[in-house]
């Protein structure tokens, strides 16, 4: 839920300030500022022109025929057009501003949201993450410069407007300064009533809209469940608490007019009342027809803008509020540290590719939160070119081993090097090279086949995409797709199946040609035809490469040079098959059970905040 706008101001820097930390995102554009401020200016001041133009039709026009016929029509025309033309221009000028700074800050989050540290991802939802850089910044941004455009019209018309009534008539225009703040005051009420109404009738739509789309999703689970009638009672408070909202926001929007022209009425009573007194009385003050209709003419103008301006806050505090929740993704998402000597521009001395000798020392690593340390005390040398296989119930921290090799996890003690170099020490960047990662859930991006193999890759080798497809048994297939390997693939592929999406994600990691190579229970989900299909291409991809797999079914990994068993955190045995089934162990033990469907990780990817 975000945060209820302008809840909190003592909480909050003054306006001002948060307003001035949004100015550099949207000063580029600076011609745009003098267009936009000039023609509000513009607009304002025509707008006593309406008025005026009133008083000599009415005083001269139609009664002593002093005036040219053609004078106020062309006046009235010249005035419109003018008026246009401004209108235009600001409102024009101010989108130009807000988009140009709208793709400043969209592209400085979306770089954040890059080279984020992690934790981010644990934090916060990809649908959170979208909503606020896509959205979010959207609406702030709009918000924003729409309530600086009225801000603005406003204040030079009602400017305009009162140096006219007090050039009209100073006496009455003292009475207009009481009467039209009362009226924009009511108004203000009203309309805020009405928003907070409207809003909360959103949030029940939302609502109501979810739990459709969620029975939806989970038709088959509520049937399984019978949970049909809980779901309907859900639906019904929802729907019930809907009408009534829809019932409050009619009373308030339909009391708004009424009570307007009443408290209106009054105003104009008492003023015409005065004039009428003034007229008659024994100064000699008068005032002419034409005058009279002007002024009220005018004093009726003040109304609209003095309201918008009582209200002029909340669209400000709103907009701002929604672009801050942006910007807080820049503030408190730290970028992951890279190795100092890449801060300080020296050439690090790393391989530009690694041999693969993987060697961790002592590691100790602790989720935030959590009780006992996912790793601790943890002792293992991988040689290059070895086979080593992880394996231990769910839970114990195997994944969480892998993600330390390319730093997706940082050990909070003890030290983890590759080619005896510490991993903090290598450049982000050359280390991640190093590593080609299968994992259980596959992700692919919404391109085509190629790019999808290739990625990351500067330019696409083609011949070398469909020889890794080739290899990872996935070339039949793709080749039946409509464009080959030029097939887009559509939002994470989900047009592949399970083992073809595995295979796909296995040809990527072929393609890296990384000395490296994880494998996390990438075959853990997939049928027994699949997973020969799998196994064949995973054989092919560890041929030459320090490969470290996570294997649920142990089937899979009796060949491997050596078997690591994890129990909560640590390493318990470690050998080859044949030694470990003689030990007897937990290895021995976990063979013999009858295999259990794999566990759903919770922490699919295992990068939350860490203490360390
Ligand atoms: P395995 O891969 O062997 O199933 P993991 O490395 O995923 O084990 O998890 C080891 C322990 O760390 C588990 O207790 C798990 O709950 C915890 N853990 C893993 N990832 C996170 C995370 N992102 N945040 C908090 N705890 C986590
Ligand atoms: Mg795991």
């Amino acid at each position: 839920m975000p945060p209820p706008p302008d809840s909190s101001p003592a909480a909050q820097p003054p306006l001002f300030a948060r307003l001035r930390r949004l100015w550099p995102y949207f000063s580029h554009y600076k011609a745009g500022w003098v267009i936009a401020v000039t023609a509000t200016l513009m607009t304002g001041l025509t707008e006593p022109a309406i008025p005026a133009l009133l008083q000599p039709l009415l005083d001269q026009g139609f009664t002593q025929g002093r005036l040219r016929i053609w004078m106020v029509p062309a006046a009235i025309v010249g005035l419109f057009a003018i008026r246009g033309l401004a209108q235009f221009a600001s409102q024009y000028a101010l989108a130009r501003i807000a988009g140009e700074g709208m793709v400043v800050v969209r592209r400085q989050l979306f770089e954040r949201l890059l080279s984020a540290e992690l934790s981010l991802f644990s934090r916060q939802s990809a649908s959170q993450l979208a909503n606020t850089i896509v959205y979010e910044v959207q609406t702030g941004t709009t918000q924003l410069v729409s309530a600086f455009l009225n801000l603005a019209r406003d204040g030079f018309t009602v400017i305009a407007l009162l140096a006219y009534l007090i050039y009209l008539n100073w006496q009455l225009t003292l009475i207009v300064l009481v009467l039209v703040p009362c009226v924009a005051w009511i108004l203000k009420t009203m309309s805020r009533r009405l928003y907070k109404v409207t809003r909360e009738s959103q949030t029940a739509t939302d609502e109501l809209a979810y739990v459709v789309e969620e029975n939806v999703l989970a038709h088959r689970m509520v049937r399984l469940h019978g949970a049909q009638e809980g779901q309907a009672r859900r639906f019904d408070v929802l729907s019930t608490s809907l009408r009534g909202l829809a019932l409050k926001a009619t009373r308030a929007s339909a009391a708004t007019t009424p009570l307007t022209q009443l408290v209106a009425a009054v105003a104009l009573s008492t003023v015409i009342a005065i004039a009428l007194s003034q007229g008659q009385g024994a100064t000699g003050r008068g005032i002419t027809v034409g005058g009279f209709v002007a002024f009220i003419g005018a004093m009726l103008m003040l109304v609209a803008p003095t309201r918008r301006l009582a209200d002029v806050v909340n669209p400000i505090t709103r907009g701002l509020a929604a672009l801050e929740r942006g910007l807080e993704l820049l503030d408190e998402v730290k970028p992951e540290a890279d190795a100092p000597a890449v801060a300080d521009g020296a050439a690090p001395d790393v391989p530009a590719r690694a041999r693969g000798d993987i060697a961790l020392k002592q590691v100790r690593v602790a989720y935030r939160g959590d009780s006992a340390p996912a790793l601790d005390g943890i002792d293992l040398h991988v040689r290059a070119g070895e086979t080593v296989a992880l394996v231990g119930p769910s839970g114990s921290g195997k994944t969480t081993l892998v993600n330390l090799l390319p730093r997706f996890v940082r050990a909070g003690a003890g030290e983890v090097a590759l080619d005896g170099i510490d991993v903090g020490r290598w450049p982000l960047q050359a280390l991640r090279d190093q590593f080609a990662l299968v994992s259980q859930e596959v992700t692919m991006l919404n391109d085509t086949v190629a790019a999808n193999v290739a990625l990351g890759a500067a330019s696409v080798d083609r011949a070398r995409v469909q020889r890794c497809l080739e290899d990872a048994n996935l070339a039949a297939h793709v080749a039946t797709l409509p464009q080959g390997i030029d097939t887009v693939l559509g939002h994470n592929a989900t047009e592949l199946s399970g083992g073809q999406r595995q295979r796909l994600a296995i040809a990527r990691a072929l393609y890296k040609n990384a000395p490296v190579l994880l494998l996390d229970e990438a075959t853990s989900a997939l049928d027994t035809e699949s997973e020969r299909l799998v196994q064949q291409a995973v054989t092919r991809a560890m041929a030459g490469r320090t490969t470290l797999v996570i294997a649920h079914r142990l089937s899979t990994i009796e060949h491997a040079d050596r078997i690591v068993v994890m129990e909560r955190g640590h390493i318990v045995e470690q050998g080859t098959h044949p030694q470990l089934m003689a030990a007897g162990g937990l290895y021995a033990r976990l063979h013999s059970q009858p295999m259990a469907p794999p566990a759903p990780s919770a922490h699919a990817e295992n990068h939350a905040g860490q203490d360390g």
